[in-house]
């Protein structure tokens, strides 16, 4: 996988995806990540790249030159016609896992961060293939957005984790959070780790795994079990949580009253 970031803090960029697990992907050459300065394409002499916009308003805007031609060094040297352009951006599509896993299939994969108060709307209608919002906030620019996209497209590439399971089994992939973890020690502030992960029984471990990541589902984020891949039994399980969740909910406000 190959990112190409148009920024104008190329080395916000290449600090924080040198680092760690993407570092050494890098190193590896696993994944590669090509920072571009929009200033070096600016078209006067004190590199300026922003200008007031239009109609008046507050702050800056991103001028549509600088940022296509940026887009243009990249976009011409990757062949297949127009390539897959992210916006980084609040007014996009909310990032998700699923968002993950699909642009994880690219190859190459830009992604524009803006500034100031944003870009001119010309050059994104030329450009931008997607807009990918990472919440519904409002950050300064779009560079920390951009890391958290490619940090978590890295982690479906392969040769990027360790261990190429990881991926599949953790929250979010299957409809369902991923159960609790536990390290040594095997007590820790008087705290035991279940007695059933340290039975080497792998049949009951995955069956326990299992049961608890149903149980967190349930209890934290519901709403993600309308893509959960259940069993009939597992179906009648979540159906006995939530009825006794809600008879504790109940309870709890009885005793309030
Ligand atoms: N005026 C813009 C608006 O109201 O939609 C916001 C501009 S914001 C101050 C500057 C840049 O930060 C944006 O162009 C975008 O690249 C990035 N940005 C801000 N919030 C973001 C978010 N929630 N997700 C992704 N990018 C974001």
């Amino acid at each position: 996988m190959n990112f190409h970031v148009l920024t104008l803090f190329p080395e916000m960029i290449e600090n924080g995806m040198g680092t760690s697990i993407t570092g050494r992907a890098i190193e590896k050459g696993a994944l590669s990540v090509n920072a571009v300065n929009i200033r070096d394409y600016a078209f006067n002499k004190h590199q300026s790249v922003d200008d007031y916009p239009y109609g008046g308003g507050a702050g800056m805007l991103m001028q549509a030159e600088p940022v296509y031609l940026a887009w243009e060094s990249i976009a011409k040297n990757i062949p297949g016609g127009h390539p897959r352009t992210v916006y980084l951006t609040p007014q996009g599509k909310t990032f998700d896992q699923a968002a993950a896993r699909e642009l994880a299939r690219e190859e190459n994969l830009i992604l524009l961060c803006g500034h100031y108060e944003g870009i001119d709307e010309r050059v994104l209608e030329e450009i931008v293939t997607d807009s990918i919002s990472i919440g519904d906030y409002v950050l300064t620019g779009g560079e920390l957005a951009a890391m958290v996209v490619m940090d978590a497209v890295s982690r479906m590439v392969p040769g990027v984790l360790g261990n190429e399971d990881s991926a599949d089994t953790e929250s979010f992939s299957a409809g369902l959070l991923e159960y609790p973890q536990y390290s040594r020690p095997q007590v820790w502030h008087g705290k035991e780790v279940p007695e059933v992960l340290m039975s080497g029984h792998h049949g009951n471990v995955d069956a326990w795994r299992r049961e608890q990541s149903i149980i967190r589902t349930v209890e934290r984020r519901p709403d993600l079990l309308k893509t959960a891949d259940l069993t009939n039994k597992e179906w009648n399980f979540v159906r006995q949580l939530k009825k006794k969740l809600k008879e504790e909910q109940q309870a709890g406000e009885d005793e309030q009253e």
